[in-house]
């Protein structure tokens, strides 16, 4: 038998890899004959998550790369559901985002969202500042044995199942598995699960958090911008730092958005297809000054520090403005001199 040289990905180099890949042929023969039944109890969605943080945390330490926990208040994550099954899935994701990050983040938030009527949703978002994925690609990703591309396998190993078993699990918990990436810049993977509450009684006593997952937002902001790599990065950030936030891709949908109401702040992108950033400012400006709310700052984003473009989106209604590309340490700046008052 002729090994290659330098493999750090097959078999016979590395035999955790067969017995993994025994596992996710055993997981998948399961899931597909229907005999995958899951077992309801109740949970706290925040225990499995913290669980999956300390088991992650030392490979991310490894790598030196942050992995930051934000979890909306326990009390909204008491579910019934299956803990193991969970457990693998927010595993998959953070472990891939650890694989293909070197450098920046791996963030996961936990959010808690009542539906129209009377059900709930936890949505988790597994956010890393990796290699990423072309459009193409992440349209490939959740079938069987895919890797991105060919030489995933050769630098990363893996079998390219396990996105297919979150996938297949996320759905048959009655849930969805979404992604969006750019090449270079990151992904963001998102589990999206209606929930039924769990009784308080018949939760297991609270976990010790290793990371801490944090409670409650700094702040509210609504992050105007149309490109999606922009949006990977910006809205990272903002998560990192704490706030909450809800992205509008057009210039109509960031007033809809402002209409709706709740936020602290708003980041506005110039450009932006349907309506600009200058006439969405300019319409808020306008409810504003008709509503009964006060004043919410609004930081203009634009492309290029071009003369003139401060002045642009001040006479717009903006307070201010910065140019792209931003860092955190710029972006946290500008944001704590309009919304000091806000929880540091
Ligand atoms: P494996 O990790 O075993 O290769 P997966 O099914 O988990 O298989 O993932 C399939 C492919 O999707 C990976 O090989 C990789 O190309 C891509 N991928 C998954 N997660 C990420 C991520 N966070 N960043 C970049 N690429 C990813």
């Amino acid at each position: 038998m002729s090994v290659r040289k330098n493999c750090s990905a097959c078999c016979v180099c590395r035999p955790n890899s067969l017995l993994n890949l025994i596992n996710d042929l055993l997981d998948v023969a399961k899931i597909e004959s229907h005999e995958l039944v899951l077992e309801l109890h109740a949970l706290n969605i925040a225990d499995i998550v913290s669980e999956v943080g300390s088991i992650m945390s030392v490979r991310a330490a490894e790598k030196n790369l942050m992995l930051n926990i934000k979890c909306a208040a326990r009390t909204e994550l008491n579910i019934m559901g299956d803990a193991v099954r969970l457990q693998q899935i927010i595993t998959n994701l953070v472990s891939n985002a650890v694989k293909f990050t070197d450098e920046g983040f791996v963030n996961i938030l936990v959010k808690a969202e009542a539906l129209p009527g009377a059900g709930r949703q936890v949505v988790i978002d597994v956010v890393d500042s990796g290699i990423g994925m072309s459009h193409a690609q992440t349209e490939r990703i959740f079938d069987k044995f895919i890797q991105a591309d060919p030489s995933i396998s050769r630098r990363f190993g893996g079998t390219g199942l396990g996105l297919a078993i979150t996938k297949q699990l996320t759905e048959l918990m009655g849930g969805t598995l979404a992604v969006s990436s750019r090449e270079g810049l990151g992904s963001r993977f998102t589990v999206t699960l209606p929930v039924e509450n769990a009784a308080h009684d018949d939760l297991p006593p609270e976990i010790e958090p290793i990371a801490a997952p944090r409670t409650d937002a700094r702040g509210h902001i609504l992050l105007a911008e149309d490109y999606e790599g922009n949006i990977i990065v910006a809205q990272a950030m903002l998560e990192e730092q704490g706030y909450d936030v809800i992205v509008a891709r057009t210039g109509k949908a960031a007033v809809e958005a402002f209409r709706a109401g709740g936020f602290d702040l708003v980041l506005m992108d110039v450009q932006m297809p349907e309506m600009d950033g200058y006439e969405a400012t300019r319409l808020i400006r306008e409810g504003e000054a008709s509503g009964p709310g006060g004043h919410i700052p609004i930081i203009g984003v634009t492309a290029n520090a071009l003369v003139g473009d401060r002045e642009k989106c001040l006479a717009a209604g903006m307070d201010d403005y910065m140019s792209k590309p931003f860092n955190p340490a710029q972006l946290e700046h500008l944001i704590g001199k309009y919304m000091p008052a806000l929880k540091a």
